[in-house]
């Protein structure tokens, strides 16, 4: 079958021919339909994040995949050949989350083998192509706003980075009830998109009246909570800059860039707290398909195009180069 593989000892990406895996004890095989092109997979490919736990040196990437079940292992109950799924973009071995895609073979193939438990039935009127990305690219955002943040409804929230989290954001934020939901972002194209999803105001984070913009869309109170989804040092100074009292600022996108808070007297007596996030539960994933199926939220709009599995290395171009500036591509095999 073909796959997306990666050497990381010697940071090569191909498309290549490799022997069909076969659903063990335990699991379950599935036909791939579609799967996501994440930035973390871009990242990977240039080194910039290694795998931990990966056994040898190469590893099938893609943490975001939908398809049909065609083979069930031994002991699997609940699950039949043709079923329509999406996989978990992790489990658990011994107490470690293993991270599909990074440290085990992911779904930038035409087939993929999965551990029972990490397999979600989908509603049949959720195409594959929207499926695929939930596990991280809406997962990700959602468990940043109910688990950490703990977004609390008519609240003004901002996010920085209206990208392929930022914009799920945004969408999320409008389910449940933050307001006003003002999005930030250096892209005319981001921020006229981030308004199409929800927003109620969208800014340039260079606007020389930035401060004054936040504050009048606030009451003057300032925001509630802010999120750096962008992983950009300035982006966290700005944030903090323009939160209330009691405001949180939640760190999702990723950077090693030293966080500094020019005014710590000023954080401390608004009792303002900074909190780090990573990834979301696997109930989360099932939250947000009650959403899908309870027609709360819809992803058509977040597919930027598919591209053929042949051309997973185009398609980790284009979303680095930011062409098109892609919320999700999407590989069919
Ligand atoms: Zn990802």
């Amino acid at each position: 079958m073909l796959a997306g593989r990666l050497d990381v000892s010697t940071g090569t990406f191909a498309v290549e021919e490799i022997a069909e895996p076969h659903a063990g004890p335990g699991q379950v095989r599935i036909a791939v339909k579609a799967a996501g092109v994440c930035l973390s997979d871009v990242h990977l490919i240039q080194g910039v994040i290694k795998p931990l736990l990966l056994p040898g040196d190469s590893v099938t990437l893609g943490h975001e995949t939908a398809g049909v079940i065609d083979e069930i292992g031994d002991g699997v109950t609940g699950l039949t050949v043709g079923q329509r799924v999406l996989l978990q973009a992790g489990e658990e071995r011994d107490g470690v989350v293993w991270t599909r895609g990074v440290d085990y073979d992911g779904g930038w193939a035409e087939f993929a083998v999965a551990t029972a438990g990490t397999v979600v039935p989908l509603p049949d009127s959720l195409p594959f192509e929207q499926a695929c990305f939930i596990p991280d690219a809406v997962s990700t955002p959602w468990a940043a706003i109910v688990e950490t943040a703990r977004v609390a409804p008519a609240r003004p929230v901002g996010v920085w980075g209206v990208g392929g989290l930022g914009a799920h954001a945004v969408q999320l934020l409008r389910v449940i009830g933050a307001a006003p939901v003002i999005a930030i972002d250096p892209l005319p194209a981001a921020r006229e998109r981030a308004l199409a999803f929800g927003a109620d105001l969208a800014l340039d984070p260079a606007d020389p009246v930035f401060a004054t913009r936040v504050k009048e869309a606030t009451r003057g109170r300032g925001l509630s909570y802010a999120f750096d989804f962008a992983g950009v040092a300035p982006v966290r100074e700005q944030a903090a800059a323009t939160m209330a009292r009691g405001g949180r600022l939640i760190l999702v996108g990723l950077t090693d860039q030293p966080l500094t808070i020019t005014q710590g007297t000023h954080f401390s007596y608004l009792k303002q707290q900074i909190l780090g996030h990573y990834g979301s539960q696997p109930e989360h994933v099932l939250e947000l398909l009650d959403l899908v199926a309870g027609g709360r939220v819809e992803f058509s709009r977040s597919v930027s195009g598919a591209l053929r599995l042949a051309d997973a290395a185009e398609a980790v171009r284009r979303l680095d180069a930011k062409e098109g500036d892609p919320i999700r591509l999407v590989l069919v095999p």
